[in-house]
């Protein structure tokens, strides 16, 4: 990364953020004959230590209760499965889906009908999710302890741990090659034209000034503070969220599911006999942007009871590793924030990607390329996450969130 000086005093295309959706984006744009302009990413932190992207768990999942969230993560699936072709380059090495699938269980009726009507939405899209009684279940995986459980919703198709560390690092490299300019320093402030209708330039902490003809918003969890430096208020706040990696005296004798317990907690095979558990406090505030403390009591009075409980087997376990991350969560209704804003057309959202971000990042990263290039989408048709609905507060109800 070049921390001197900026090549150029203007650019088309600045975008702030430079973790997967920065990078995703401007990796679409350098493979578009269509887009000719120059781009600059800008990065406050390039080590990238405490980005989102860097403490993610990277799983996909087909299991969403809108289309559009089902369609995303289909174009996640062949978008990775794809690499070298999407790509256009025979460096990238082939990469695969760790298909274990994501096990939704449902202890109370309310749940389980939650559960069929978003099978019923995920199979009229083409996901392969099945619906499992408790027998059914019981029977594929013998492990889990089941007697408060109705039913249960799994899919093994394109649904389970991907390796995004090297999605990122290859859309990083290939737009390099192609002319992306990326620049380590911290946006502070914009600058709007007199009728307060667009962006005109940027200004780094270093006092430099940058002109853009374009601007997107990729900050992640700091996604508010940027926006608040164009006078928009949005609602996206960093939320933390922790992470376990754990070995089992005893491994289990199949792939464990990314499984989402009705708690909350989540647990997942990572293979030779390690996983990983997930979750949060119910006490759940935004926390400063710097705190990734963990709290270990939650691991011990909370998260492990809870798997011990739902799988007997994972009473023998160590803790190897663990970390807290911060979702950029989106308040409304955790859902993405992407297109124009309404009044300041060429500043860009890309945000409040709350836990699904990863997966989400190369149909965001394409569909923001072509508002760029096009000013319309010509893909998948991205105006329902567009800001007006937070103007006219209109939650897109997500119900399989995590
Ligand atoms: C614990 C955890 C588990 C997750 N698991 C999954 C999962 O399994 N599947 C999935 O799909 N998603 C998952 N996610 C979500 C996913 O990781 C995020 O949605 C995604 O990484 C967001 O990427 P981003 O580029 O928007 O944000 P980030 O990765 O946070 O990048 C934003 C960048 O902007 C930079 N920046 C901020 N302000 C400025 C500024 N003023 N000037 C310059 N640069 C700035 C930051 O330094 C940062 O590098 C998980 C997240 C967490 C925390």
């Amino acid at each position: 990364m070049n921390t001197q000086s900026p090549q150029h005093s203007a650019y088309d295309v600045i975008i702030i953020g430079g973790g997967i959706m920065g990078a995703s984006t401007a990796c679409f744009l350098s493979q578009n004959p269509d887009f000719q302009g120059k781009v600059l990413v800008i990065e406050r932190d390039p080590s990238y230590a405490f980005a989102s992207t860097s403490h993610t768990n990277s799983c996909m999942r087909q299991q969403f209760s809108t289309a559009l969230n089902v369609q995303i993560s289909q174009f996640a699936a062949d978008y990775v499965k794809n690499l070298g072709h999407h790509l256009n380059d025979s460096r990238v090495p082939a990469l695969t889906i760790q298909n274990f699938g994501y096990m939704y269980l449902a202890a109370d009726e309310a749940m389980a009908n939650v559960l069929r009507a978003n099978h019923k939405v995920q199979v009229a899209a083409g996901a392969a999710t099945q619906l499992l009684s408790r027998d059914e279940i019981a029977a594929a995986y013998p492990f889990y302890q089941l007697d408060d459980i109705l039913l249960g919703s799994i899919n093994t198709v394109d649904e389970g741990y991907f390796d995004g560390q090297a999605v990122f690092d290859w859309q990083r490299r290939i737009s390099r090659e192609a002319g992306v300019e990326y620049l380590a320093g911290e946006v502070v402030s914009l600058t709007k034209n007199a009728s307060g209708t667009a962006i005109e330039s940027v200004t780094l902490a270093s006092g430099d000034t940058l002109a853009c003809g374009q601007l997107v918003n990729a900050t992640g969890p700091r996604a508010a503070v940027t926006a608040a430096m164009a006078g928009v208020a949005l609602p996206v706040e960093p939320r933390k969220r922790f992470t376990w990696m754990f070995s089992a005296a005893e491994p289990l004798d199949r792939p464990l599911p990314l499984t989402i317990d009705p708690s909350g907690v989540h647990v997942r095979e990572i293979g030779g006999g390690v996983y990983q558990a997930g979750g949060h406090t119910d006490y759940d505030p935004a926390v400063p942007f710097d705190d990734f403390a963990m709290d270990h009591s939650f691991w011990e009075s909370h998260v492990w009871p809870i798997i011990a409980t739902r799988i007997p087997q994972f009473e023998a376990i160590k803790v190897t590793t663990e970390w807290a991350g911060h979702y950029a969560y989106n308040t409304l209704d955790q859902n993405a924030v992407t297109g124009p804003h309404p009044e300041i057309g060429n500043f860009l959202f890309l945000n409040g990607f709350s836990g699904h971000g990863l997966q989400q990042s190369p149909a965001m990263g394409r569909g923001t390329a072509e508002w760029l290039t096009y000013g319309e989408y010509r893909s998948l048709d991205l105006s329902p996450f567009h800001y007006e609905r937070v103007l006219t507060n209109t939650p897109i109800i997500e119900q399989a969130v995590i």
